[in-house]
């Protein structure tokens, strides 16, 4: 199999999720029910794979996804596949700290009987030559989302899921999935644990991997138990600065931020020196399009604590939640606001 280079400066890419078409599930709704069953929920995934697949290819972003089209939430349709765990008894946790929600309980081993989103990767790869990324839950994420009635330990937990992400995503790689990206908004809020074991189990989930790996960290979907949250987070938030040093030494490759429209200060960047950025240049809390003018001014001030070969333009979050068209109109003005810096980069060398 050809691997796809990526030979542009600033490539494009999505933090992960877009919007799903109507007919498969209700839009800007989490956790939305799927409108089909059977060989029919199959066949409308599939297809709305290959439509969100378009959507990108029409925004001319570079390195493409499946737009999460085939999973219900990033979390919860990934545990779906693992034994030990049982969803039937639910029990109510806080979630990140936040808001409390009604999760599955894990009941005894966990393992993965087979693969989870392996067919769904082969599918993309065969309708692209553009470098393909696939998004896991990261370990700290998902036991976050549990009730752990069995280890008794987060620490264990998360490194029995790490064993078991490390088998998914050495089986994407094998189909052709160029970037593996673990999506760890939990680093953003259990800073002692991230730093203890939150990082080492990330290096577990990615031991051993062929293709390049990713860690999305972000102050998550522009839902209002996360809008209030950051509400209560003051003026700047430094959240970054607690994990970024020790990622800076991992062996993570990139590392996903949330950065356009943020209270982020910009030179946190500088924690991470040296990694691949996937720099957010694009707000998802919000139905406001940016301007390629906004992309660009975002992406021209991480340049100074990132460097241009280093610099992934990217949105902050994913963007399931959103209206398509609103998602559609933020892919273009990701595009258009990147080769703004790309031209005035190849004008000043
Ligand atoms: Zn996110």
């Amino acid at each position: 199999m050809n691997t796809p280079i990526i030979n542009t400066l600033l490539p494009t890419s999505t933090a992960g999720s877009l919007p799903k078409p109507s007919w498969l599930a209700k839009p800007e709704t989490l956790w939305s029910p799927w409108k089909l069953q059977g060989e029919e929920l199959i066949e409308g995934k599939q297809d709305a794979l290959l439509l969100s697949l378009h959507e990108q290819h029409q925004a001319g972003i570079d390195i493409v996804s499946d737009g999460e089209q085939t999973r219900q939430h990033f979390v919860t349709t990934f545990i779906e596949h693992l034994t030990g765990v049982d969803f039937e008894n639910r029990k109510t946790v806080k979630i990140r700290d936040r808001y409390n929600a009604s999760v599955p309980t894990v009941v005894g081993a966990v393992s993965r009987p087979k693969p989870v989103f392996v067919e769904e990767a082969k599918f993309l790869r065969q309708h692209t030559n553009k470098p393909i990324k696939w998004t896991l839950p990261g370990p700290m994420t998902m036991i976050d989302t549990l009730y752990d009635d069995h280890f008794k330990s987060r620490k264990k937990l998360a490194w029995e899921f790490a064993k078991i992400l490390n088998q998914e995503a050495k089986e994407l790689a094998s189909v052709g999935v160029n970037i593996i990206q673990f999506d760890e908004p939990a680093f953003n809020v259990f800073f002692d644990e991230v730093n203890d074991w939150g990082i080492a189990c990330l290096e577990r989930a990615i031991e051993g991997l062929k293709c390049e790996t990713a860690v999305h960290i972000c102050y998550g979907y522009g839902i209002k138990a996360n809008t209030d949250w950051k509400k209560t987070l003051g003026a700047e938030w430094r959240q970054y600065e607690e994990i970024l040093p020790k990622l800076q030494k991992s062996t993570i490759d990139r590392i996903s931020l949330e950065c356009h429209n943020s209270h982020v200060p910009i030179e946190l960047l500088e924690l991470v020196r040296g990694k691949k950025v996937m720099v957010g240049a694009i707000d998802v809390a919000t139905n406001n399009i940016e301007t390629p003018a906004e992309v660009a001014n975002t992406l021209r001030k991480a340049l100074k604590y990132v460097d241009a070969d280093k610099l992934y333009p990217c949105t902050n979050c994913g963007m399931a939640p959103l209206p398509r068209q609103v998602a559609n109109g933020k892919l273009n003005a990701l595009s258009a606001g990147a080769e703004i810096i790309r031209k005035e980069l190849s004008a000043s060398s």
